[in-house]
C-alpha cells in the first residue's frame, strides 16, 4: 500500500507560510501571484529559475511534496 497523497490544502495558514518563501524567492517577481503554487497552481508571471525555496518550507514538508518550481509546473502531485 502507497502513501495517501492529498493535495495540499488552500488555507489561510498555508498562504502565509507561502508568503514567507515564495514571498522572499528571487525567480518570480514580487509580489508572486497567485501565492500557494503548490495548492493553487502556475503562475502567470515571468518565471526565472533563480533557485525554489519551497524544499525549506513547512508546508512542503509537511505534505510530503516532491519537486521544485510549483510556480512554473502547477500543483504538486
Ligand atoms: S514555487 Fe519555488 S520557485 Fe516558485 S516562487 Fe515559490 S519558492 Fe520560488
Ligand atoms: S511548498 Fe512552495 S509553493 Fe507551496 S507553500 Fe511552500 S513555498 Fe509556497
Amino acid at each position: 500500500m502507497g502513501v495517501i497523497e492529498l493535495p495540499v490544502e488552500d488555507t489561510k495558514e498555508n498562504l502565509n507560510v507561502c508568503m514567507d518563501n515564495c514571498g522572499t524567492c528571487p525567480s518570480l517577481p514580487f509580489p508572486p501571484q497567485p501565492y500557494l503554487f503548490c495548492a493553487r497552481g502556475k503562475s502567470s508571471q515571468k518565471i526565472e529559475r533563480k533557485g525554489c525555496k519551497c524544499p525549506a518550507c513547512p508546508v512542503y514538508i509537511e505534505n510530503n511534496l516532491e519537486g521544485l518550481y510549483f510556480c512554473e509546473s502547477g500543483k504538486a502531485h
